[in-house]
């Protein structure tokens, strides 16, 4: 079992394949970034699975695959596969932006991939456009759709921006409640990587479904960093809420980058790399460095210190 040096049982991998992005998304990634990692830098999908391989006998039962967009990166299902052969009941996920899915998604489900978490923050197609600067709307609904008609799992992420699709917070629960998927609202966090002005907080949010709804604060539920809430009819959304809610008191993840860095937390600047002793296939020597990872990871978040990691999301693995 992996105890970090609070005490905390972690047992959530995110494992970033890749930072690049074929979106631009103004909160995250609004210009190119002054330069990608090059190619031959990233771990293998090999080596990557040889430190998982660690992670899963060490303790971890849920893994989540992110980016950037994962999707760009080729084989990914393969990489899929070597996960779930492993270890057929792991909670195996990706995050995606779902420009991607149609045309993989079988390949993903084949694979052993049972659920997605896909960023959705406009129905209408130029404020999907104005937030990823691409016109990617129609595409995306296509690779939602697929996904959810051959039986992958989905939820939601939207990020409500003011001025921006604030007046849509309504119609994407009420769209993703006609399509039987739960959405979960995501509190812009601020960055020094982004282009906008500001996001709308939980009340906000709240309040604007309140105009129509009647809603009810779930419990908390283990680890998620989601924070339920009910329609009387029974459907479940979340808000995910880093400015209201303490959510490290619980946390149970760790990151690793395409790179093969290990982040004990988001906005942690120190980081320990574990790509030569995983390439050298020293699996002790992996195992020893995450071990000191735990040891090493803060009580709570930097977000927000004056000497806050300005690692970006797309580069930790968001
Ligand atoms: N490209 C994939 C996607 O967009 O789903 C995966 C990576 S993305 C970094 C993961 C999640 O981080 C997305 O749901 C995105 O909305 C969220 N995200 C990125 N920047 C954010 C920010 N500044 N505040 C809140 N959420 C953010
Ligand atoms: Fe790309 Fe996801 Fe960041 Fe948007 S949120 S720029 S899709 S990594």
């Amino acid at each position: 079992m992996l105890i970090d040096g609070h005490g905390r049982k972690v047992n959530y991998l995110r494992v970033s394949v890749t930072e690049r992005c074929n979106f631009r998304c103004l909160y995250c990634m609004p210009e190119k970034p002054f330069s990608w990692v090059p190619h031959e830098n990233l771990l293998s999908y090999e080596d990557m699975f040889r430190f998982i391989k660690v992670g899963i006998d060490d303790g971890i039962t849920k893994i989540r695959l992110t980016g950037g967009e994962p999707l760009l990166r080729h084989g990914l299902d393969g990489f899929v596969k070597m996960i779930h052969d492993y270890a057929p009941d792991i909670d195996l996920a990706i995050t995606t932006n779902a420009f991607l899915l149609e045309d993989v998604a079988q390949k993903l489900k084949d694979a052993g991939l049972k659920r997605l978490n896909i960023s959705l923050d406009s129905l209408k197609p130029e404020v999907a456009q104005q937030i990823a600067q691409k016109d990617v709307l129609a595409k995306v609904l296509r690779g939602i759709d697929k996904a959810q008609d051959i039986g992958l799992g989905i939820k939601i992420n939207c990020v409500p921006l003011e001025g921006i699709n604030d007046g849509e917070i309504l119609d994407l629960l009420e769209h993703c409640k006609n399509k039987g998927y739960e959405i979960r609202f995501i509190e812009y966090m601020e960055n020094s990587h982004a282009n906008v002005k500001s996001g709308l907080n939980s009340q906000q949010i709240q309040n604007i479904i309140k105009e129509k709804y009647n809603i009810t604060k779930g419990e908390r539920v283990g680890s998620s960093p989601s924070q339920d809430y009910y329609l009387d009819d029974g459907y479940k959304f979340g808000i995910i809420e880093p400015h209201l809610d303490d959510f490290c008191r619980d946390c149970n993840r760790i990151r690793i980058t395409a790179e093969g860095d290990l982040i004990p937390c988001l906005y942690f600047e120190d980081a320990l790399s574990i790509a030569d002793a995983i390439k050298a296939k020293d699996v002790k020597k992996a195992s020893n460095i995450l071990a000191e990872v735990l040891k090493n990871k803060p009580e709570k978040n930097k977000w927000g210190d004056e000497n806050q990691s300005d690692r970006a999301f797309y580069e930790t693995g968001g």
